[in-house]
């Protein structure tokens, strides 16, 4: 089972001028464990993705899966107990209150009671080599630190699936190594990881590399997938696309 799966999923945009197809049919999915980048030029619908897949904006048809579990047309309040109980989110500017300390911003999204998680934001910062950073402020913190603060943050509520929006963009190559290195272990426990980049190292990490050109995805669905379990890609779509991608250029 996929831990997220988007099949035939058209997003238009309507709001001023000429309506804008920013998702073209779109099929999608990720497995627990893998990590997928996705990339493609400005404006080929790479963001629209990310908060489709993220439960933080909706199809306008076609069908999104969470675990299984169709979660196409959910109400506001199933939305956000969804989000909150299965997907991380890293942004690419990180996102972290600045009036918070770091153990803090961790403990910010979590269900458990106050005490369990500011031990739990703890451990994981402790994990991510800042234990001896709790009590520091995001101002008090370099790029780096801030962003192992926020991919901290992201996993304290153990999600399915952790989406990242250029989570190496800005930063040095070293710390963006170490912040890969992070998802490796995050995947290595089960976690789907995927993660919009411009970046060559974070496709070269990748599992599997997406690419976006004008709302049209190539390579979203992993090849032994069509094969298995049959589902989107069985009418040839998926191998026209994925001979595009050979021959799609993208200034990426
Ligand atoms: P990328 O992240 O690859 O730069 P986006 O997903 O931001 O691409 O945008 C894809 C297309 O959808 C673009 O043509 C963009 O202008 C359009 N778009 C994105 N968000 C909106 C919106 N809220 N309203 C109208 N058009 C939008």
């Amino acid at each position: 089972m996929y831990s997220l799966e988007l099949r035939d999923v058209v997003k238009r945009y309507s709001s001023g001028g000429e309506p804008v197809v920013a998702l073209d049919h779109v099929d999608f999915a990720v497995s627990p464990g893998e990590f997928v980048a996705v990339v493609g030029p400005s404006g080929s619908g790479k963001s629209t993705l990310l908060n489709v897949l993220g439960l933080l904006d909706d199809p306008t048809d076609g069908q999104r899966l969470l675990n299984g579990t169709d979660v196409t047309n959910l109400s506001v309040a199933e939305r956000t107990t969804a989000r909150k109980e299965s997907i991380g989110f890293v942004f690419q500017d990180f996102h972290l209150l600045p009036t918070l300390s770091a153990v803090e911003n961790v403990a910010l999204p979590t269900a458990f009671d106050p005490g369990d998680a500011r031990d739990r934001a703890a451990s994981l910062l402790d994990r991510f080599g800042l234990g001896d950073r709790l009590d520091h402020g995001p101002s008090e913190l370099s790029g780096g630190q801030k962003q192992r603060v926020a991919i901290a943050r992201s996993l304290i509520n153990d999600p399915a699936v952790l989406l990242a929006d250029e989570p190496t963009g800005n930063l040095d190559t070293e710390t963006g190594s170490a912040i890969l290195a992070e998802f490796e272990r995050v995947k290595s426990e089960g976690v789907a990881v995927v993660a919009v980049t411009h970046d060559p190292l974070v496709e070269e990490y990748a599992d599997r590399v997406v690419e976006l050109t004008d709302g049209v995805v190539v390579g979203g669905v992993p090849a032994e997938a069509d094969a298995d379990v049959g589902g989107p890609g069985d009418d040839g779509v998926d191998d026209a696309r994925r001979i595009r991608r050979s021959t799609a250029s993208g200034d990426r």
